[in-house]
């Protein structure tokens, strides 16, 4: 009685939690993976609380396979540390423990608060520290999303439920806690979050939740762009790209992210290539097959370079110096906004340079070409840009058989590329080159 007195006084309360039976929804601690297990056992041997949070429990309620499992306790990380061999406190800003078991990490961190009246925010409401620790009230509470803050007990299999998420996975719906613009204000990137999630889900952005978010969109200017980087790969990655940039574009996100998307999406040809990209990445991710970031930027912004180099190959400049000039111009365009790692942009380059290379299929540069070390992936690029109508089908077919050729057909290939009209095809190509042959 007094309890919950003083968490009303303190405005922590937003009714009592939830707890619910295996029964009613039906997640088997047999469903979580045996390090998230042993972790949680662990930990509560230890005299501590531990409940598996986040996207795990969601994910499993929604019959979807975890990622990863996040442990959420009530020891400090110091205390977390010495319960298990392999373990490492991480993070600066805020402390948390990697537990390694076999293949498997977990995360282990320790309730956290949002103290919002004490946190130091910028001019715009962003939370730059909150560097708390609190009670699983105040976790639950400074997380996202209500699907996002349900915590399962592995030691009862109960689900318990602080903010209705439960009836909202129900409802399908993505719904903010607390006051949907301050928490945006706090942190931006979750209007990203709600429409990755959403995306990714299958769930609906609840209408309070969503009306904030065009108006707000330009404050993701204002986050570091490190961060909009990685949720941007994780947007990309997620399986549900195609989905998640109409989305993003839907309600305005995407300038912040990816200026440049309007201007590609805009050209026809543009928004073919995108288009069959992201939905090829989706393909893969959802076959389980590895998926390249650097391919995938590089299919972004391939458009742009390509605008880029046509208008330098208009004002007769020659055209490789073209295609680097036109490389770096919309590299530095988009880091500005996107910090796009090195290791990225340099293969983006590899590929991007390697291009122009396919469209010689004469003498012993097809062989120089195949054996470069990025030539499977821009092959890849190459296959993309014909099926999306940029250069020939019949150039991508050519490479296509080269590669799976034998030594003798492949001579035989290059011999038909050669003889005949080779000089006058030489030139042509150059020509072609000059008067922009980026398939003008
Ligand atoms: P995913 O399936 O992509 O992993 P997730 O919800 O698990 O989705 P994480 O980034 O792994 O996303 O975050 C784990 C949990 O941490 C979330 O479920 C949410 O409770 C909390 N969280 C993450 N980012 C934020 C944020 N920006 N603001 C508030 N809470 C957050
Ligand atoms: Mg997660």
């Amino acid at each position: 009685m007094i309890k919950k007195f003083i968490r009303r006084v303190l405005g922590l309360d937003s009714g009592a939690p939830r707890r619910v039976p295996r029964s009613d929804h039906g997640v088997s601690r047999t469903r979580l993976t045996p390090a998230t297990l042993k972790v949680c056992d662990a930990l509560r041997d230890a005299g501590f609380a531990a409940y598996v949070v986040g996207g795990a429990v969601r994910d499993l309620l929604l019959g979807i396979t975890p990622k990863d499992f996040d442990v959420a306790t009530d020891a400090r990380p110091e205390q977390i540390k010495p319960l298990f061999s392999r373990a490492f406190i991480i993070g600066r800003r805020f402390r948390l423990v990697h537990v390694m078991l076999g293949q498997e990490t977990i995360e282990v961190s320790t309730f956290r608060a949002a103290d919002a009246a004490s946190a130091e925010k910028d001019q715009h409401g962003r939370v730059l520290r909150d560097n708390v620790f609190g009670s699983i009230e105040e976790d639950a509470k400074r997380r996202d999303f209500t699907v996002n803050a349900l915590y399962y007990d592995p030691a009862t299999e109960e689900v318990i439920d602080f903010h209705g998420g439960l009836g909202d996975l129900k409802k399908r719906l993505m719904r903010v806690i607390g006051d949907p613009e301050t928490r945006y204000r706090e942190d931006p990137v979750r209007m990203l979050r709600a429409v990755r999630l959403a995306a990714k889900l299958g769930l609906a952005i609840e209408a309070d939740t969503r009306a904030p978010i065009r108006g707000l969109a330009p404050l993701i200017d204002t986050v570091p762009a490190a961060r909009v980087f990685d949720e941007m790969l994780k947007l990309l990655l997620s399986g549900h790209a195609s989905a998640c940039l109409r989305q993003l574009r839907a309600e305005g996100l995407h300038k912040g992210v990816l200026p440049l998307l309007d201007v590609i999406l805009d050209q026809p040809l543009g928004e073919r290539f995108v288009t069959l990209a992201l939905a090829q990445t989706d393909e893969r991710v959802r076959a389980e097959r590895s998926v390249s970031p650097a391919f995938l930027f590089a299919a972004l912004l391939w458009h742009e370079v390509l605008a880029e180099w046509k208008a330098r190959l208009a004002r007769d400049e020659p055209p490789i110096p073209a295609l680097e000039q036109a490389m770096d111009t919309v590299l530095d365009a988009q880091c500005e906004k996107l910090a796009i790692t090195r290791k990225l942009t340099a293969t983006m380059r590899e590929v991007w340079a390697m291009q122009p290379r396919f469209e010689q299929r004469s003498g012993p540069r097809p062989y120089r070409l195949l054996a470069a070390e990025r030539f499977r992936m821009s092959y890849d690029f190459l296959a993309l840009r014909a099926a999306s109508g940029e250069v020939p089908e019949e150039l991508e077919a050519w490479w296509r058989s080269f590669q799976a050729a034998d030594h003798e057909t492949r001579s035989e290939m290059l011999l038909a590329e050669s003889t005949g009209p080779k000089k006058r095809r030489r030139r042509r190509r150059k020509q072609g080159a000059a008067a922009g042959a980026p398939g003008a």
